[in-house]
């Protein structure tokens, strides 16, 4: 993979799930813009995981979310699992650091400790709203005098630290995908840096981490862009330079609402589980971004870094259709290496339990013949199980041929298989034909009959590539089976 040097300090981006769930495919999206912008630029990833949130945040959800973007080719150089010499990477591991700099803000002027309760702000919000007025903090403890400050820190009583948001400032930034954007910092009010728990508040604890682990470039979701001025008036505070921004648009279903389970699957773990291609879901995700033509030629990771370009990304709503998707993942089931396919299913084919029981050469004979018609891997699922087991159905004349006929054609067929030599595809064609001739059936009749006798299925990859790999032992037997029982 090609990478570019850049002169300026070398490119450093970081993605910052909470584990509070699994991999939304809107999360996935951002970290894999990251991943691709590191890529690009020989610059380097971190993985941070925003795990303030005590009550919600779980291991289980931290494994799943670094499995999940594993699975997707989306690798990171710094990160809880692999450590990095700008950790810790975990939120609550540096709670430290931002109690010590919060502090520094206060004897700044900065900050300020605030002794309003829940309910008490709970009932200013409630008020402000009856006036019309936008829900803000109003700045009450802001205006303490320093003996009712330290008095009431004397007293033990719980507070949390509030930012002094400056009067009258104009925030700006521009952005790498939207370009300039304008915040008045009147509009903001002063907001917690230190929960009364102990704990940072997320603006603060990202703007610390971030500049604490040298982070140039922030890329993430445009949900996010309403936190900039503030995150930017915090870097100006610690006087530092804030990191370049690029929001970039959310993902929102058919409907124009943003995706949720509502809309069909959304984790990336469902999408592995259903049988989609970690190459169909990140090609569909720079899809989304206008990155690369979904329609056009099929691209993996090497070509997408080559073709990516931040600020191309597109400004409009990304709009998640699982139709296109399902199509994408179609086209690289039948275009990949047949060694990565198999890769792909193999996990599949040990939940189903069919791999001993063909061995490799059946294994591989049976995907190749089942990739034409699938768009999961999981389609491969009825085609394997043709192989591992027959069924002889009650037999059913609809569609297909009547007892009789059927018995007829069969007979037939399996005494112009016998003369066959070897039943390869070029044998069966012959054998196919013979029986046609004498049996006086053609067309759907016919092959329904042998579809349904030898496979126990009405749909499923062409005759012509089943009959080969079962065989012709296999084929007479099975013949012979459905006999017994029409
Ligand atoms: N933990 C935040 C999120 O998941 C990260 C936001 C950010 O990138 O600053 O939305």
């Amino acid at each position: 993979m090609k990478k570019k040097q850049t002169d300026g300090p070398r490119v450093r981006v970081r993605f910052a799930p909470s584990p509070t769930g699994s991999l939304h495919i809107g999360n996935a999206r951002t970290a894999l813009f990251n991943f691709l912008y590191a890529r690009k630029e020989g610059g380097r990833l971190i993985l941070r995981l925003e795990d303030t949130d005590l009550e919600r945040s779980e291991e289980r959800f931290e494994t799943e979310i670094m499995e999940s973007l594993r699975w997707m080719g989306i690798r990171w150089d710094e990160g809880p699992d692999i450590g990095g010499d700008r950790g810790p990477y975990r939120q609550t591991e540096r709670v430290r650091l931002y109690r010590e700099l919060a502090r520094q803000l206060v004897t700044e002027g900065k900050a300020y400790p605030c002794f309003c309760t829940e309910a008490e702000l709970e009932a200013r919000r409630q008020e402000q709203m009856k006036r019309g007025h936008p829900p803000g903090y109003d700045g009450r403890c802001r205006r303490l005098s320093d003996e009712e400050r330290a008095r009431y820190l004397a007293e033990g009583r719980p507070h949390t630290i509030r930012f002094r948001v400056p009067e009258g400032e104009t925030v700006s930034f521009q952005d790498i995908i939207h370009g300039e954007i304008t915040f008045s910092s009147d509009t903001i009010s002063d907001f917690i840096l230190m929960r009364s728990n102990g704990m940072a508040s997320y603006n603060w604890a990202v703007v610390v981490d971030d500049a604490k682990m040298g982070v140039t470039h922030v890329v993430r979701g445009d949900d996010h862009i309403s936190n900039t001025p503030k995150q930017i008036l915090l870097y100006h505070a610690l006087e530092l330079r804030p990191p370049l921004y690029a929001h970039h648009p959310l993902i929102l279903g058919v409907d124009g609402k943003r995706l949720s389970k509502r809309h069909g699957a959304t984790a990336v773990s469902q999408f592995r589980r259903e049988g989609y291609l970690p190459e169909a879901l990140v090609f569909y995700l720079v899809g989304l971004g206008g990155i690369v033509a979904s329609d056009g030629p099929l691209k993996g990771m090497d070509e997408i870094v080559e073709a990516f370009d931040l600020s191309q990304v597109s400004k409009g709503t990304a709009v998640f259709d699982h139709k296109k998707l399902l199509w994408i993942n179609g086209r690289f089931i039948r275009e990949l290496p047949p060694d990565r396919l198999l890769g792909a299913l193999k996990p599949f084919l040990e939940a189903w339990g069919v791999a001993d029981k063909l061995g490799p050469e059946k294994v591989r004979a049976i995907v190749a013949c089942g990739r034409d018609n699938a768009h999961l891997l999981t389609d491969f699922r009825p085609v394997f199980e043709i192989f591992t087991r027959h069924e002889v159905r009650e037999w059913q004349p609809d569609g297909g041929t009547d007892r009789e006929t059927a018995r007829n054609i069969l007979e037939i067929f399996a005494e112009t298989c016998k003369q066959v030599e070897i039943l390869d595809e070029e044998g069966y064609i012959r054998a196919a034909k013979a029986a046609m001739k004498r049996s006086g059936q053609k067309g759907r009749p016919f092959f329904m009959t042998l579809r349904r006798a030898l496979t126990g299925q009405d749909h499923g990859p062409e005759l012509v590539k089943i009959i080969p790999i079962l065989g012709k032992d296999e084929v007479l037997n099975r013949i012979a089976r459905v006999l017994e029982r029409l």
